[in-house]
């Protein structure tokens, strides 16, 4: 628990109190009015963090509200937050370019050549987003999604292998020299349709399994209504087949009656179908907690893409801190995996599927040229 109270002990010294850690996971703090008001605490108090405490402290834990309280005096602070991250001066480079794009660069359709590097430093985007999943029970997580804003990498890999460098390294503000160096910020809408397409993405990953299980529940629960259901209806219908054939008053009243049983159990089956779907159904909600703009060292790659008798260029970032290249840039398809298939017209880099052929007419089309239909037959991209 000594994180959360360095944590607590940072958050109440930002509002003006005195923080002193005592032993065995123990703060003490004196605070200031407003501070006292905000949390209902003596101007001198103690905390407690773990598991032994004196009876004065006051236990703070994950538990309860005081994740909320804490949240609700940071405000809005901390929602979003700039760093530099690594040595000053020339980064390294790789020993051989040609080898680490070799991996990079699955191009089934062109050919490229390596025409120039450029050390250099770029502006990163981290964006984390909190979900929590509700059904008839809940799964909630924390996720991060991150682009290179200079040559439109996602950033996935590594940024993981990032983290562990932003846990680790004292805290750089960016030289304003590198800021301006690293290139501009993307338009909002370009952001948020990119965000927005990684974040679909990944949250179906990490809620594959959740899901995966309660389908199977829901599953089994549908299966035992069923099968409970079924007897009796199948007791009923064997009932009527006896009572075939018999005339009179009271075949007749059995028959009504086992009738109306028949339509009751299908009535019932249905309303217990309707409760298991009402049960099981999921609710997800993603929100978004933070953003990092992270100002790194890069060696920037100048690739010539060549298709056909046509030409283009194309940079790609190698990240020396974590000694990676990112995967290549994607102008169609979510750009996670390094294959990319390059259009006649303009060259685009699309995912496989952004040339794949029309399901109306065969012939295959670049979804980066023409992103809503075929051009040549006009169907609906699908
Ligand atoms: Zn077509
Ligand atoms: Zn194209």
């Amino acid at each position: 628990m000594s994180e959360l109270r360095d944590f607590v002990a940072q958050l109440v010294e930002r509002h003006g109190a005195a923080a002193e850690p005592l032993e065995a996971d123990r703060l003490e703090v004196l605070a200031p009015q407003p501070l006292q008001k905000a949390l209902g605490w003596p101007e001198l108090v103690e905390l407690s963090f773990g598991a032994n405490r004196p009876a004065r402290a006051i236990p703070i834990g994950l538990e309860g509200d005081w994740l909320d309280r804490f949240g609700a005096l940071l405000g809005e602070h901390g929602r979003w937050a700039e760093r530099q991250l690594g040595p000053k001066g020339a980064p390294e480079a790789p020993g051989s370019p040609e080898r680490v794009l070799d991996h990079a660069l699955d191009l089934p359709n062109a050919v490229w050549r390596l025409r120039g590097q450029t050390a250099t430093c770029t502006r990163c985007l981290m964006l984390a987003f909190r979900y929590s999943a509700l059904s008839d029970e809940k799964r909630e997580g924390l996720l991060w999604i991150g682009f290179n804003l200079a040559t439109g990498a996602v950033l996935d890999e590594v940024m993981a292998r990032m983290q562990p460098l932003l846990a680790a390294e004292q805290w750089q503000a960016p030289d304003p020299d590198i800021r301006r160096k690293a290139g501009p910020r993307w338009e909002p809408a370009v952001l948020q349709a990119r965000a927005r397409a990684q974040l679909d993405h990944r949250i179906r990953l990490e809620l594959e399994p959740f899901l995966r299980a309660t389908r199977r529940r829901l599953e089994r629960d549908r299966n035992r209504v069923h099968e409970y259901h079924e007897d009796l209806r199948e007791a009923s219908i064997k009932r009527l087949a006896a009572l075939n054939g018999a005339r009179g008053e009271k075949p007749e009243a059995d028959r009504r009656r086992e009738q109306l049983r028949v339509a009751a159990i299908e009535r019932e089956y249905q309303a217990k179908l309707d409760d298991l779907r009402h049960h099981y159904a999921m609710r997800v909600v993603v929100e978004w907690v933070q953003a990092l703009e992270l100002y790194v060292p890069v060696q920037r790659f100048d690739v010539l893409i060549r298709r056909r008798k046509a030409e283009r260029h194309i940079r790609l970032d190698w990240h020396p801190l974590v000694r990676m290249i990112e995967p290549p840039p994607c102008e169609w398809g979510l750009g996670i995996k390094r294959t990319r298939l390059v259009c006649d017209d303009k060259l685009h880099l699309t995912e496989p599927a952004g040339q794949a052929p029309c399901q109306a007419c065969a012939r295959p089309w670049c979804r980066a040229c023409s992103p809503a239909r075929c051009p040549r037959c006009g169907a609906a991209a699908s």
